[in-house]
């Protein structure tokens, strides 16, 4: 179904509220001010981001900031979830996405997970027609972003009538 890309991340980002206020986190919302069309199963997509965002949580310290962005690029739009953990080495941004990959298996074991939830953003995002990364410097947080494509909006100035 299609969404407004923007909007619908405002639903996904209001759930994750109480929980953030609980752990004296600010969540923070950096999106483009324009109406993007996506063409999104919600329910996957949804599952994409509580992932990423329950990521962005778990490995992060309280009182950090988490930022959820939406931005576009000539044709993609983007997603992007960053945060201020301790980040992951450069050598591992990759590895984050394969089955059962947990960095540190102490923590990990710890902080509950099985290490799958990235695979599935994975397939999801890539059987949306996007891709999805890791980037940002060890321990300087990490930033997750996703493309997907994006159907075309009528340019202003641009009307039919
Ligand atoms: P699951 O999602 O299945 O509950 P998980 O969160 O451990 O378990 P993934 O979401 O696939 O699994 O993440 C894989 C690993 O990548 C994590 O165990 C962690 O080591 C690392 N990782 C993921 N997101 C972050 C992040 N925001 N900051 C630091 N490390 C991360
Ligand atoms: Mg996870």
């Amino acid at each position: 179904l299609e969404y407004d890309l923007v909007s619908w991340l405002h639903d996904v980002v209001d759930r994750f509220e109480m929980l953030t206020r609980d752990r004296n986190m600010t969540l923070v919302r950096d999106f483009i001010q324009m109406p993007l069309q996506v063409n999104i199963d919600s329910d996957k997509m949804t599952q994409v981001l509580d992932n990423i965002i329950s990521n962005a949580l778990k490995f992060s310290p309280e009182g950090g900031t988490i930022t959820v962005g939406a931005d576009l690029t000539g044709e993609k739009a983007l997603v992007y979830i960053e945060d201020e953990g301790q980040g992951i080495p450069k050598k591992d941004e990759h590895k984050i996405f394969e089955r059962f990959y947990r960095l540190d298996k102490a923590r990990a074991r710890s902080l509950g997970g099985t290490g799958l939830g990235l695979a599935i953003a994975k397939e999801l995002v890539e059987a949306h027609g996007g891709s999805i990364w890791a980037s940002g410097a060890s321990g300087q947080g990490t930033r997750i972003t996703l493309s997907l494509p994006y159907n075309s909006y009528p340019e202003v100035g641009e009307s039919s009538d």
